[in-house]
């Protein structure tokens, strides 16, 4: 009997490091890594000790034989994996833990901005070879994407947050939330008082769609919409001051990546599956009350080159009281029959093909559409959404890659709410290069240059989104760190890294003098605790403080509500 990795995968290859017989694929080493969806056992050479569920900070592996209801497909797709692959149990070259050599000033100093899963692998992998590090966050509260971008009803994924928490209470760690760099601290004074600094900020904007009509009411980014129902202080209750209005019966989003699959889930969902959440209350208030009854997932490429990752494809089929369709008009049952087994267009296989009648209302019950080769040409209505005009594309190999070509023909769906899901963008940060392009910062192997392949910054790095992008899931982020900390050992041991003015204590000094609001690791546990006493008496894991002034408040004094 064998264990089997299933839908929460954080990829942060954990696993991989425990396993005795090298049994779990693809390793950080291997080529497959940096894009595989999720990581998967050989059933054939597992040995079946437990090591990896053990070790796995989200919960997702399980033997096999324990797999229940919708995990059961776990089994398969993970022996899947090496169908067509030559097993290869062969250990990589060994990598020894490496030190940060001493600097003049004693063990280094490393500002790290950012709490969120980039910028704590850093952290860790910083304070494990001897630096000491400050963290800074302009929210009150750690956690980045794991907080603010993880959907509400992904709980096991939520649970690397606990890892992360640990690793705030290390006796060489300071943070300062509520504070902002380029506002209340300048990278210039930052790198005045460390002798480096890391920046994992993320990718905080969103790709526009650039169609008419993209900025009439009722039509949302996803990202602002994932910050509204997970609480983000700045979205509290509204999205850009404007409420969220969900009394249309059909839902559009524009996208069909896993935020696309997580804002059609969170839409669809039972609100009360979502009342055991740490959903945002105004959230949760709103979905009650919504009409939507109907989401439509528009994609502009076809089912083979869907931006989902199949777990949460799978994931999506077992969604109680939720219908899913193919649209057939664009790809039709047959299409997918003729699938290869195993490929994304055969995951269809047990879905209801059928022509959709977008003149009509969406029928009883609640269903997801999966509209495949079309492209959104404007958004209509008068001062709000009242529809979404796509295009019917066909898809052409072009050096290379699966382009689109639109058709000429044209479908108008009459719709209240369109989500733009088109990705996340990386935004300039005050005081460092951007390469508007990629919308990321220029770097090499994680140091920052002044633009792309140009000169190095000595002592300022990068991690996560803003240094490759925006994709790959949580533990993507643990070789993307580990990439820019190898760096800052060597720029350390060749004596590159700039030696600090300030101390810690006249940083600390610094900060509250220009923030009085500042929060401390003490007080943000003191938040954590708050929010977790109050969903307690409710059932639920936690109940989020959705605005600022409540997180200051709980800071000062017990919450009753
Ligand atoms: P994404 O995976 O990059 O998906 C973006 C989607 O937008 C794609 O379907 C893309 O289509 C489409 N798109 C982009 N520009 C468009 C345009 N102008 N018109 C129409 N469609 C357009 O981005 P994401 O969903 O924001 O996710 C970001 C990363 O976070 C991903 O790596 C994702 O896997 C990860 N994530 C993971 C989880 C999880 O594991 N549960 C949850 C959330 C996010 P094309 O493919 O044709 O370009």
């Amino acid at each position: 009997m064998a264990y089997a990795i299933t839908q929460t995968c954080c990829n942060d290859a954990t696993c991989v490091s425990v396993c005795p017989v090298n049994c779990i694929h693809p390793t950080p080493e291997e080529p497959d890594f940096g894009t595989t969806e999720m990581l998967y056992v050989d059933p054939q050479t597992c040995i079946d000790c437990g090591a990896c569920a053990d070790a796995c900070p989200v919960d997702a592996i399980f033997p096999v034989d324990r797999l229940m209801g919708r995990d059961t497909v776990f089994a398969e797709l993970n022996q899947q994996y090496y169908a067509d692959r030559p097993t290869d149990n062969e250990w990589s070259a060994p990598r020894f833990p490496r030190s940060l050599p001493r600097t003049p000033e004693g063990p280094a100093r490393v500002a790290v901005v950012g709490t969120g899963p980039a910028a704590c692998y850093a952290a860790e992998s910083l304070l494990r070879i001897g630096a000491s590090v400050t963290m800074i966050d302009r929210q009150p509260v750690p956690g980045g994407l794991v907080r603010f971008g993880v959907a509400p009803d992904h709980p096991s994924t939520k649970k690397i947050g606990d890892s992360f928490a640990s690793l705030f209470q290390h006796p060489r760690l300071q943070m300062h939330l509520n504070v902002e760099v380029g506002t209340h601290v300048s990278h210039e004074e930052l790198a005045a008082h460390h002798h480096a600094v890391v920046y994992g900020v993320g990718a905080a904007a969103d790709n526009p769609l650039g169609v008419p009509g993209e900025d009439l009411a009722g039509s949302i980014s996803a990202t602002a919409f994932v910050a509204w129902y997970n609480a983000y202080p700045d979205a509290h209750p509204t999205v850009s001051n404007t409420p969220i209005d969900l009394s249309a019966e059909r839902a559009v989003i524009v996208g069909n990546g896993n935020v696309a699959l997580d804002v059609a889930r969170i839409l669809a969902s039972d609100p009360e599956d979502l009342a055991r959440t740490d959903i945002a209350d105004h959230a949760l208030e709103a979905l009650r009350a919504s009409n939507i009854r109907e989401v439509v997932l528009i994609a502009r490429r076809g089912p083979e080159q869907a931006a989902f990752t199949r777990p949460e494809l799978l994931a999506l089929k077992h969604l109680p009281g939720v219908r899913l369709v193919l649209d057939s008009t664009t790809v039709t049952a047959d299409d997918v029959a003729a699938a290869a087994p195993g490929s994304k267009t055969a995951l269809f296989s047990d879905v209801d093909a059928e022509e959709v009648d977008w003149q009509s209302p969406p029928p009883a019950g609640k269903r997801i559409v999966f509209r495949f080769l079309s492209s959104p040409l404007e958004l209509t209505g008068d001062g709000r959404v009242e529809g979404i005009a796509l295009s019917r594309n066909i898809l052409e190999e072009r050096d290379g890659q699966v382009a689109v070509t639109a058709t000429g023909d044209r479908d108008e769906l009459p719709t209240g709410l369109v989500l733009r899901s088109t990705g996340y963008r990386g935004r300039p940060l005050p005081g460092l290069p951007f390469d508007s392009t990629t919308a990321t910062v220029p770097h090499e192997a994680g140091r920052v240059l002044d633009s792309p392949g140009g000169a190095r910054l000595d002592g300022t790095y990068v991690v996560g989104w803003i240094k490759r992008g925006p994709s790959g899931g949580i533990g993507a982020n643990r070789t993307c760190a580990e990439e820019t900390v190898d760096s800052i050992i060597d720029d350390a041991a060749a004596g590159a890294l700039p030696s600090p003015r300030g101390s810690a204590r006249a940083f600390a000094r610094l900060v509250r003098q220009r923030q009085p609001q500042v929060i401390t690791r003490q007080q943000a546990l003191a938040i954590d605790q708050a929010e977790r006493e109050l969903g307690a008496k409710v059932g639920r894991p936690r109940v989020k403080l959705a605005s600022t002034e409540e997180l200051l408040a709980a800071v000062k004094k017990p919450l009753r509500r």
